[in-house]
Parts: structure tokens; sequence; C-alpha cells
């Protein structure tokens, strides 16, 4: 079974509170980990949660407005503190590296790992990371500076043999590996063919994560996420705020679950909440009347995506 979940990180807009950080998640796929946004505090938080920071080799970075990686830096030095010799690889617009080297520079450090930098496109939707679990791909998104969103995506899995029916025909065993793949079986003597779906059933569904950090209301990312299993959206503001969007290019609550609504998705989290509001369930309340399926993507909280 596989282990698919979102850890939330940080869920405020802007500036840091008492009780919430600006953006940060922590995707975890089959225990590997991928950082998303690294506001101040997400060392903290991270080190609440007991994740190791060596066990981090990929950190996306969505826009440089200050609230998505103000806590790269002080994260990057923590790793050369600790000793880190294993390659990182951080993934977001190209002046972020510029502002990476330029700290270093004036700092006279040289870190102890080498970073490998991924320029991200904000053009069109590309391919960032591929493994053979999962593709990382960016979404381009609509917002006053430069900025993508990320789509994480589980790759078909393997057919699942169905073993009573291979041990009844005498299956060999050298052959399950291609039934996995779908390939039908031949019997070498006979030339007899078995169709793979008298011998396997249909894999686990495979499933999607969508991080659409800041950006206005943008139906053009709803073709990329189409059927996503878990989008996650900016609602920064109320609906009665609606003429604030229009300056920042965030998203009202409502906007985000129609994004949600169109796209299909099966889940709805919120976050990048404006300090504005006390009562956070209003926005719920708002994005819930378009989709039900709606949560607050609140500090702490881990979202299963498989
Ligand atoms: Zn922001
Ligand atoms: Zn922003």
């Amino acid at each position: 079974m596989t282990k698919f979940s979102v850890l939330i990180l940080g869920s405020a807009s802007a500036s840091p509170t008492l009780t919430r950080n600006p953006s940060a998640q922590l995707v975890n796929i089959n225990e590997q980990y991928y950082l998303v946004d690294c506001g101040e505090g997400t060392q903290s938080r991270l080190r609440e949660h007991k994740i190791k920071f060596q066990r981090l080799h990929h950190i996306f970075i969505s826009h440089l407005h200050g609230d998505h990686y103000l806590g790269l830096l002080g994260l990057l030095q923590t790793m050369h503190l600790l000793g880190r010799t294993l390659s990182l690889n951080i993934y977001g617009p190209k002046q972020l590296k510029e502002i990476i080297d330029i700290n270093l520079s004036y700092s006279h450090s040289t870190l102890k790992y080498s970073l490998v930098f991924h320029e991200t496109n904000i053009e069109k939707p590309t391919i960032l990371l591929e493994n053979e679990q999962i593709t990382v791909s960016s979404i381009p998104l609509d917002h006053r500076i430069p900025c993508t969103g990320f789509l994480f995506k589980e790759k078909i899995k393997p057919r699942i043999v169905n073993i009573e029916e291979v041990n009844k025909l005498g299956i060999p065993k050298y052959a399950l590996n291609k039934l996995k793949n779908g390939d039908d079986f031949c019997f070498p003597e006979s030339g007899k063919i078995i169709k793979n779906e008298v011998l396997t059933f249909n894999p686990e569904p495979s499933c999607s994560y969508a991080y659409c950090s800041d950006t206005k209301f943008n139906e053009r990312i709803i073709k990329q996420i189409k059927d996503v299993s878990v989008l996650y959206h900016e609602a920064t503001f109320l609906e009665r705020d609606i003429k604030r969007v229009v300056t920042t290019y965030h998203s009202t609550a409502r906007q985000a679950a129609e994004i949600a609504q169109k796209s299909n998705a099966k889940l709805l989290i919120i976050g990048h909440f404006s300090n504005r509001y006390k009562d956070l369930n209003l926005l719920l309340n708002e994005a819930k009347l378009v989709f039900e399926h709606t949560v607050l993507g609140l500090e702490n909280l881990t979202f299963e995506i498989a």
C-alpha cells in the first residue's frame, strides 16, 4: 500500500503569527520527503515533527515572496552545520539561486554539500523531477511575480497478480513480473496464450497532489490538475474583500472552491489565510457552499492522499 500524505507546516499569508507560520508543507511519498515552500519557522516545525533534515533531498519553492522562502537560507545553513555531505536539489525561480549565492558569498561560507539548482518554468507545465514512483511538474500560476505550483503524480502502478488463477493454470514464477506490467502469458510448448486480464487484477489507483500556491483565480490550471486526488489552493480572502484580490493577485475561498469543483478534485485543502480573519471557519464555510469536500489546511495537520 502506498504512503502518500501531506503535512502542513505553515498556513499563514504574509507574516507569521503566534499560532501560524507562513507557507510550507512536507509531502511524504513512501517515506521519501519533498519540502514545498519554506517560509520562516519551517526548521522549527520540521523539528517538532522529528523530521531529520538529512532526509530532505528535494525542496520546491513556488515564488520569491518572503512568506514562501525566507526560511530556506536558515535551513541550508543548518544542514551545513549538521555536516551534511549529500547533495540537495532546489527547484524554484532562477533568481533564487542568486539570492542563495549572494548570501553565501557575503557570509564567506562554503557549504559542505552541493546544491543542484533546477529553474522552474513559469510559461508552461514542465516535469521537474521524475523517479520510479512519481513525477513532479510545475503548474504556472498567475501572481504578481513569477510563481508556480507543483503537481505530484504517482505513476501507474503494477497490476496485481491473481495468485489463485496463476496457480490453477500453472503459470511459472518467472512470468510474474511481466504479468504485473500487463503482458499476456504464452506457454512456450503449446503456444497457448492466456490474456493478462485473466491472470491479474487492476492496479491500485494512482494518486496525485496539486499545490497551488499564491495565485489569482486562474482557470487555465484546470486542464493540468483535472481529476487530482487532493488540491491545495490558496484562499487568502473572503468574497466580501474581493477587491483585494485584484491588486494582490490572490484568491478568495469561493474562488478556490470553484477551481476544485471544475477540476473534479476529491478534496480541497485551503490555506494562506489572511491574518485579518480571526475565525477561519468563515473561509471554510464560504468554500463549502461551492465545494463540500473542503478542509482548512491548518498547521500540523496531516492529510492522507492515498
Ligand atoms: Zn504568499
Ligand atoms: Zn506571493
